[in-house]
């Protein structure tokens, strides 16, 4: 049985993951930051391991870690989903905006990934997958720290896929579109219907659109595949 650990569980795409690799039969633990609620909702529901931790926070990360391999053992897939959004004006972003857009995506993958690895490599061998952004390739008006951290996401991709490649780690990123999800929720109708426009599929896309894709690059199947983004966003960023 594969054991799996993915950050941001509690809702939207993580928690589809969630369901998703709890149907396949794998064990799952999953990080969430602070809804208590909703986590145990997910975990009654699949029977994954909710573990909250803020991981922006190294110290946060390395005592959910104690207790994931306490439930689970060692991790053969992480999958780095957790994430925040903010849409505000790039002259108006505080330093506190800019620094908890990074430690929570680029911090918190790296901490995450730096405590995994050395296990990864000991077994022979594992799959990270990284949940960037459409933005983090084309870049999003208002949302430059956002689409910082999310092309800063790419970036690991490319260089840890390389690093660890001969350890036989593979290391992708799915890059979604816009996702119904209530990271969204603010997003007025208007805006919502000017994306579905721009989008060639024609429609938002739902988690578990997002969920397969990653799947797939934690798959047996995937296994000649590395470093490498995948869209999942009904060809807007084509
Ligand atoms: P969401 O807001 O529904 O869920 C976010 C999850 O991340 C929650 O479980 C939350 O607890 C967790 N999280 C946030 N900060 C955390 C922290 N510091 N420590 C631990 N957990 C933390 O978001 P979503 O829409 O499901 O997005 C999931 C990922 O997909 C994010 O990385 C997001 O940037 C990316 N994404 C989303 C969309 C979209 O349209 N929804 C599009 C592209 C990329």
């Amino acid at each position: 049985m594969r054991k799996i650990l993915i950050s941001g569980g509690s809702r939207g795409i993580g928690a589809a993951c969630v369901r998703a690799f709890c149907a396949a039969g794998d064990a799952v633990a999953f990080l969430y930051r602070e809804n208590d609620e909703a986590a145990a909702a997910v975990a009654a529901q699949t029977g994954a391991v909710a573990i909250r931790a803020d991981i922006t926070d190294r110290r946060a990360v390395d005592a959910a870690l104690e207790q994931v391999r306490e439930a689970l053992g060692e991790i053969d897939v992480l999958v780095n989903c957790a994430g925040i959004g903010q849409i505000k004006l790039f002259t108006d972003l505080t330093d506190g905006d800019w620094h908890r857009m990074l430690d929570t995506h680029l911090s918190g993958a790296f901490y995450l990934c730096r405590a995994l690895i050395p296990a990864m490599i000991r077994r022979g061998g594992g799959r990270i997958v990284n949940v960037g952004s459409m933005w983090g390739k084309t870049g999003a008006s208002c949302e430059v720290h956002y689409s910082t951290a999310k092309a800063g996401l790419r970036g690991m991709t490319m260089a840890l896929a390389k690093e660890l490649g001969p350890s036989n780690i593979t290391v992708n990123c799915i890059e979604p579109g816009l996702i119904d999800t209530e990271m969204n929720a603010a997003l007025d109708e208007q805006t919502r219907s000017a994306l579905c426009e721009e989008t060639p599929l024609c429609r938002i896309g739902t988690p578990e659109d997002v969920a397969v894709a990653v799947m797939f690059f934690a798959s047996e199947q995937a296994s000649f595949i590395t470093g490498q983004m995948l869209g999942v966003d009904g060809g807007y960023a084509i």
